[in-house]
């Protein structure tokens, strides 16, 4: 009824857009550090009168810096870092007889639908935090003391494409160890771009600016998590050569690529050939998540994600009127990675200065400590 009688939606108490403006208004000698997700860059621009999947990258920084925020970090850094700990994890269970098929998990939707509806599959699930969940984690319990400050000091604001988010930086395995959320404040690309308009930034005639780091170095790998297959495809990238010591053929995976709901591919992977999966949309999974039951597929890895698309397709993204905006937005998302130097996450030099200085080698104490969680079995039957 709120948002009915008032003329801004965004004027509710408990919005998240109200919530980054208080904070970002009332800082209290905070620092406030935003991170913002692979998808959102080609998406942002809609609410600006732009086309679907032109690249805002830039500009979308910049909009965030004039909000007042101190920092903008990249999510795309833990996507990169995300594949470290997810393909050393994936090796390591091919190799040492862990559950297969392994699950991916940065889909906080697709978390929920296992361990609500399908708990018996949590062993499958990887592990590893989402790329939104690690990054805040870092920031909250690494970067602050190297800033001489304390996580209390910090507020974390992540803008996501996705509503499912909000829901998954209010997990009690996300928080610190004194108890305060790693995530304070998800705002979706809508909400972001809600705020700017009401900061009357002009977002089209921004000049662009680039993100803090290190925090905010990130490879092409990075970005494609935004895309169905994305996940897969940046993993094989890696593993791959971690494990054969050479590059793959070719960088762009194509058969893990595009629309097709469940898409299927094997790759030769030394002694062994590697079968994965690629399925994106709530029916799909539960087709897959049947065929799979009765032995009717079988593969080494899977990628999961709720929404159609992939993330380009999250429910906090702008609503389109064109027919063609996925299309667009995921021929954006792999312009980004094509027009990128280094398109692997284990040639992300920030990635490597952080496994050097603090983490030592992924799936190590403290990896695990930071950038890994747990599941529970939240079904009604439990
Ligand atoms: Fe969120 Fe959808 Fe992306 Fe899953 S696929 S992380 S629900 S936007």
């Amino acid at each position: 009824a709120c948002s009915f009688y008032c003329p801004v939606g965004a004027i509710s108490e408990h919005s998240a857009v109200r919530r980054t403006l208080d904070v970002l208004e009332n800082k209290n000698g905070k620092i406030v550090v935003f991170q913002t997700a692979p998808a959102t860059r080609v998406a942002i621009s809609e609410e600006f009168g732009m086309e679907p999947g032109d690249i805002s990258t830039g500009r979308m920084v910049a909009a965030i810096r004039k909000l007042g925020a101190d920092v903008v970090f990249d999510t795309n850094f833990s996507a990169d870092l995300t594949i470290m700990e997810e393909g050393s994890e994936l090796l390591d269970r091919v190799a040492n007889g862990g559950t297969l098929p392994m699950f991916t998990s940065c889909c906080p939707g697709w978390i929920n639908m296992v361990e609500k509806l399908y708990p018996e599959f949590i062993p499958n699930l990887s592990s590893c935090r989402s790329p939104q969940g690690m990054l805040s984690s870092i920031i909250k319990n690494h970067w602050a003391e190297k800033m001489g400050r304390k996580p209390e000091d910090v507020i974390v604001v992540s803008v996501m494409p996705c509503t499912a988010k909000k829901d998954e930086a209010r997990r009690e395995e996300l928080k610190t160890e004194s108890g305060i959320p790693e995530t304070d404040i998800v705002l979706t690309t809508r909400e972001l771009g809600r705020l700017i308009k009401l900061k009357k930034i002009p977002f089209l005639s921004l000049e662009e600016s680039e993100y803090n780091n290190p925090l905010g170095e990130s490879t092409g790998a990075a970005v494609i998590f935004g895309n169905t297959g994305g996940v897969m495809e940046a993993a094989l990238r890696t593993a791959y050569e971690i494990a054969l010591e050479k590059p793959m053929p070719t960088l762009n995976y194509t058969p893990v690529r595009g629309f097709q709901g469940i898409k299927e591919a094997t790759i030769p992977f030394g002694e062994i050939d590697l079968k994965v999966a690629v399925v994106h949309q709530a029916s799909n999974i539960r087709e897959y998540l049947k065929k799979l039951k009765n032995g009717e597929v079988e593969h080494h890895f899977v990628e999961f994600m709720i929404c159609k698309g992939g993330c380009i397709g999250g429910g906090g993204e702008p609503k389109s009127l064109t027919s063609d905006y996925l299309e667009r937005r995921m021929k954006g998302i792999y312009n980004i990675d094509e027009r990128k130097t280094t398109r692997k996450s284990h040639e992300n030099q920030a990635v490597q200065q952080i496994y050097e200085q603090f983490f030592e080698k992924p799936l190590s104490h403290k990896s695990h400590k930071l950038l890994h969680t747990h599941y529970t079995n939240r079904s009604k039957k439990n």
